[in-house]
C-alpha cells in the first residue's frame, strides 16, 4: 500500500480526481495486486489485474444529513442519497461511529464500527458447537440444543433435481441455470442458518458464554469424483454450509462481544470418540444396526450415547480448558467456573431451525 502510494500518488492528480478519493483508490488496488499475488503463488492463472466493476469508496467526511447519506464529490461539491427508514434507524444508534461507504451502480454499503466495553467480562463457561450434515448441536453439560438442519439438506436436493431437469446439453445454458438456482439455494440457506446464530450468540451473551467450534478442513477433499462415493452423497456432503454458521457466529458474536475460540484439530485429536462421562474410548454400533443409528456405546457407563451429543460435550469442556489456558495468564482458568462436575444429564432441547425465523425473538 505505502509502495503503491509512493509511485502513483502523483500520477492520480491527472485524473481530477478529488483528493479523497485518491487513498482509497490506491487501497482497492493495493487489495487487487495482493489477491492477484495469492493466485500467482496457488499456481491459479492470472489475467492482468483490473477493478472488475467501478465503485466509489470513502472513508472521509462520511455524514448523515437530513435523512440521506451526504457523498462529497469535491470541495464544495456533495451528493445526497436518500436512505430508507430502517437503515436511518440503525445508524442513529449514537454507540456507532460511520466509518465509511461504498458505492456501486446498484448498492450501498455503510461501513459501522461499535466500541464493545462487555468484552473485558469475564466468562463464565463454554458453549460448544457441533456442525452436521443435518443438525447442529450447540450446548455444555448443562443444556444441549439440537438444531434440525434437514431443511437445508432438501433445499440442496431440489436444487440439484431443478438443475438437472433441465435438458439442453449447452455447456453455457447449463451454468446460467446452475447459478441462478445455486444463488436461490444460498440465499435460502443463509436465512435459515441466521436463525440459528442469532439464537446461539444471543444465548452466549446472556450467559456470559465462550462459544467454542471444531476446525473442520479439507471436508470438500473427502468428497470428490473419484472417491468411490455415490455421486448423491457427495452432492449432499458437498452442499453442507459448515462454514456458514461459523461466519454468521463470528462476525455476530464480534459485534456482541462475546469471545468464540476455535479448538486446532491437535486440540482435539482423538477425542470426539470418548465417553463425556467416563472418558473411556466409544465404540460405533455394528454395521447395519438400524436401531443404534448415529450412537455410539460406552463399555464402561454400560449404555449407548448420541453422537452429537457426545461431540459437543467433548468440544465445550475441552473447548472451556483450552480458552482458559491461551487467556491471560492463568486467573482465567478460575474464572470459568460454574460448570462444576455433575453426573447429571443436561437438559436437551430440540429444535427446527427452518421454523426459528418466526419465533418470538425475546426467547
Ligand atoms: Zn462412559
Amino acid at each position: 500500500m505505502k509502495k503503491l502510494s509512493l509511485l502513483c500518488y502523483g500520477e492520480l492528480k491527472r485524473y481530477g480526481v478529488y483528493s479523497d478519493y485518491r487513498l482509497t483508490a490506491i487501497s482497492r488496488a493495493a487489495g487487487i495486486l495482493s489477491a492477484r499475488r495469492k493466485s500467482i503463488k496457488r499456481n491459479i492463472f492470472t489475467k492482468s489485474p483490473y477493478a472488475s466493476r467501478p465503485l466509489l469508496v470513502s472513508c472521509y467526511g462520511v455524514k448523515i444529513q437530513n435523512g440521506c447519506l451526504r457523498v462529497q464529490l469535491r470541495a464544495g461539491r456533495s451528493e445526497h442519497i436518500p436512505l430508507n427508514s430502517h437503515t436511518l434507524g440503525v445508524l442513529l444508534d449514537p454507540a456507532l461511529r460511520i466509518n465509511s461507504f461504498t458505492l456501486t451502480s446498484t448498492s450501498l454499503s455503510i461501513g459501522i464500527s461499535r466500541e464493545i466495553g462487555a468484552q473485558l467480562e469475564e466468562p463464565t463457561g463454554a458453549v460448544g458447537i457441533d456442525r452436521n450434515l443435518r443438525n447442529l448441536t450447540v450446548g455444555n453439560k448443562d443444556k444441549v440444543t439440537y438444531y434440525d438442519m434437514t431443511k437445508v439438506v432438501r433445499i440442496a436436493e431440489t436444487t440439484r433435481s431443478i438443475v438437472k431437469s433441465f435438458k439442453r446439453k449447452d455447456a453455457r445454458v447449463l451454468q446460467l441455470i446452475s447459478s441462478k438456482y445455486g444463488m436461490r439455494r444460498r440465499e435460502r440457506v443463509k436465512q435459515i442458518i441466521h436463525g440459528v446464530t442469532k439464537q446461539i450468540v444471543r444465548e452466549a451473551k446472556t450467559k456470559k458464554q465462550v462459544i467454542i467450534f471444531e476446525e473442520i478442513r479439507g471436508i470438500r477433499n473427502l468428497y470428490r469424483k473419484g472417491n468411490g462415493q455415490g455421486r448423491s452423497f457427495r452432492g449432499r456432503m458437498n452442499s453442507w454450509p459448515f462454514h456458514e454458521v461459523k461466519r454468521q457466529v463470528e462476525y455476530k458474536a464480534a459485534w456482541e462481544g462475546v469471545p468464540v475460540f476455535t479448538l486446532s484439530r491437535k486440540d482435539t485429536k482423538g477425542t470426539t470418540m470418548d465417553c463425556a462421562r467416563c472418558g473411556e474410548r466409544l465404540q460405533s454400533p455394528v454395521r447395519g444396526d438400524k436401531e443404534h443409528h448415529r450412537q455410539l456405546w460406552c463399555e464402561k457407563c454400560g449404555r449407548w450415547m448420541d453422537r452429537d451429543l457426545v461431540a459437543v460435550l467433548n468440544i465445550s469442556r475441552r473447548g472451556r480448558v483450552r480458552f482458559a489456558r491461551s487467556s491471560t495468564e492463568g486467573e482465567a482458568g478460575e474464572a470459568l467456573k460454574g460448570n462444576a462436575e455433575h453426573d447429571g444429564e443436561p437438559l436437551i432441547l430440540r429444535v427446527d431451525a427452518s421454523k426459528l425465523r418466526h419465533a418470538d425473538p425475546t426467547q
